[in-house]
């Protein structure tokens, strides 16, 4: 698998401490690249599997949406996918996105979302780093943090209750900063000097 042998070089690489150390700060755009096309590799190799076995067609759309997903990045509803694929000249239908998005989320691949709003937020998840989201009920923008804590509370909690914790949804509401900013500012505006 080509994915393999690029892990097998990856590791040679790190040779010298002090190029190792350099190369952690400066990120080579080419390596990011070939980091991403290996992982869409993978990831297409999973969603073929997850067709075979539910004896699923692996059509062409199917594919071309799951390629849409991980070409962006942070979150997107249908609406947007849709538009997006739409936009770049690619003929699929609502339907497909949809249930082709079912499957994806049901095979772990993308993560589905409801941030307090009526239409659920996706975003692509094999490979990136576990998250929880803070959302504000003003402006309705979504931050992202990671914090290992809560790892260590789903590892605790499933000990504790003999549970095998597949995965968790956390998502913290409240106002931004830009928000209470503009708030306290239309106050002064009101009170009478
Ligand atoms: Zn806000
Ligand atoms: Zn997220």
């Amino acid at each position: 698998m080509p994915a393999d042998l690029v892990d097998e070089a990856g590791q040679g690489v790190g040779g010298s401490s002090e190029t190792g150390y350099a190369a952690k700060h400066t990120p080579s755009a080419a390596s990011e690249a070939s980091l991403n096309t290996d992982k869409l590799e993978e990831v297409k190799k999973l969603f073929t599997a997850h067709l075979e076995n539910k004896g699923l067609r692996k059509t062409g759309e199917r594919y071309a949406i799951l390629e849409e997903i991980y070409a962006r990045s942070g979150h997107f509803d249908v609406e947007e996918l849709y538009a997006g694929m739409k936009e770049r000249g690619l003929q699929v239908s609502r339907a497909t996105v949809y249930n082709t998005l079912d499957l994806l989320v049901e095979q772990g691949l993308v993560s589905k979302h409801q941030f307090g709003r009526n239409l659920a937020q996706y975003e692509k998840s094999y490979g990136y780093r576990q998250h929880d989201h803070v959302i504000c009920t003003e402006c309705h923008k979504v931050v992202e943090f990671c914090d290992p804590r809560i790892h260590g509370i789903q590892t605790m909690v499933g000990d504790l209750l003999n549970f095998h914790i597949l995965h968790h949804s956390l998502n913290l509401y409240g106002i931004c900063g830009d928000c209470r900013a503009k708030a306290e500012a239309a106050a002064r505006q009101n009170t009478p000097a």
